[in-house]
């Protein structure tokens, strides 16, 4: 049977990611700074009938990274598919006043975070010359957004990164995408809305305002699709998930 990892596995994406690919038949690691939520999904891809495993780390430290990566392999077998999922959502303010050390954290998470996943993941997956990775990235990789100086920053980074990344294993049989969803209903998207009301109206653009929440299952099932073998032409991708908001 084939091993996942989920990053921020502990929050309503990556949640819902994990149990998308425990019903494939997938055992699943589950990482997350949260013990209470990531235990709990641990509980849930359990009930599946799957293996799980929660491991508490921070992913924007190296030594959390390199040992959760290992640990995964060593009690549940070698890593077939990566959701590199784990992001913040920082602040809601102009970048004139936005917090220095809000975008050092969000450049640390989003962004180092993202790289050190990938830098330890696909360095064993290289070894085997298989495996697939999905870098959660948002809309917010394609376009600007008032207010979310760190967050638009670091998102555009991951799919840099998710490029450099699929063009450094192109051909190796490991692919690297992204998945850029539009608003999705979970704690992340309620915390924006409330902070940018609270900043003063800060909205959100002409068509995405206007589109409805999406749900976690629609981006976990997208992040499977990009994982099993039925997308495996494609590389290098950026996938959104936002109802056509960004096309508009
Ligand atoms: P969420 O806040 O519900 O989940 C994020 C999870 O990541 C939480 O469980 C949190 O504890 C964990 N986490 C945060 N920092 C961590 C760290 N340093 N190390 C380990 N775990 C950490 O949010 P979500 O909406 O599920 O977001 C998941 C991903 O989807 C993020 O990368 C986010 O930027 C992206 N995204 C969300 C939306 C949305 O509208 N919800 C839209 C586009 C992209």
């Amino acid at each position: 049977m084939s091993v996942a990892l989920v990053t921020g596995g502990g929050g309503g994406i990556g949640r819902a990611i994990a149990l998308r690919l425990a019903a494939g038949g997938a055992d699943v690691a589950v990482v997350d700074m949260d013990e209470g939520l990531g235990a709990e999904t641990e509980r849930l891809v359990e009930e599946t009938g799957r293996r799980a495993l929660f491991l508490k780390a921070d992913v924007s430290r190296s030594e959390d990274v390199a040992g959760f990566v290992a640990q995964t392999e060593d009690r549940l077998g070698p890593i077939h598919a990566f959701a590199n999922n784990a992001g913040i959502e920082g602040v809601v303010a102009p970048i004139f006043e936005y917090p220095e050390d809000v975008f050092d954290r969000l450049l640390a998470v989003n962004a180092k975070g993202v790289f050190l996943g990938l830098k330890h993941v696909l360095a064993r997956m290289r070894t085997r010359g298989a495996g697939a990775v999905v870098n959660t990235a948002s809309t917010s990789a394609i376009r600007g957004r008032a207010g979310l100086a760190g967050y638009v920053a670091t998102k555009h980074a991951v799919l840099g990164l998710t490029r450099v990344a699929a063009l450094d294993v192109a051909g190796t049989g490991i692919r690297v995408n992204a998945v850029l969803p539009g608003p999705i209903e979970t704690r992340m998207i309620h915390a924006l809305d409330t902070q940018a009301q609270q900043a003063g109206g800060i909205k959100r653009a002409g068509a995405e305002a206007a589109s409805a929440y999406g749900r976690p299952e629609d981006v976990a099932g997208v992040v499977a699709f990009l994982l099993s073998e039925e997308a495996g032409h494609v590389n290098g991708a950026a996938w959104t998930v936002d109802a056509g908001s960004t096309i508009a």
